[in-house]
């Protein structure tokens, strides 16, 4: 029964990426179904236990959970103190969060 789940983890993670690139397509065209394809994204996850790859992550706001666009529904900067990070701004929620990068 564990092959059974490790092919279904791998089939999902392959969905995941197929979803993560029609998000992209729809950010510009159609934000709703773009919308829809990321919130598609965190079920699969959340249902076959992965763990997301990291520039998914810059998709979802750790506040509200909420899917959002980078540029779009966030803004992004860059600083340097007290260390290297992205900081991250949700426009939805108004959360700010960091990505350390060392
Ligand atoms: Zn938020």
């Amino acid at each position: 029964m564990k092959n059974v789940r490790k092919i279904q983890k791998k089939i999902a993670l392959e969905r995941i990426q197929i979803l993560y690139l029609n998000a992209i397509h729809y950010s510009i065209i159609n934000k709703e179904i773009g919308l829809r394809q990321l919130e598609l994204i965190k079920r699969l996850s959340l249902k076959f236990n992965l763990r997301l790859p990291y520039p998914y992550k810059l998709f979802f706001c750790k506040n509200c959970k909420m899917p959002i666009f980078p540029g779009i529904d966030s803004k992004i900067r860059i600083s340097n103190i007290p260390r290297l990070h992205i900081k991250v701004i949700c426009l939805k929620c108004n959360g700010v969060y960091r990505l350390f990068l060392n």
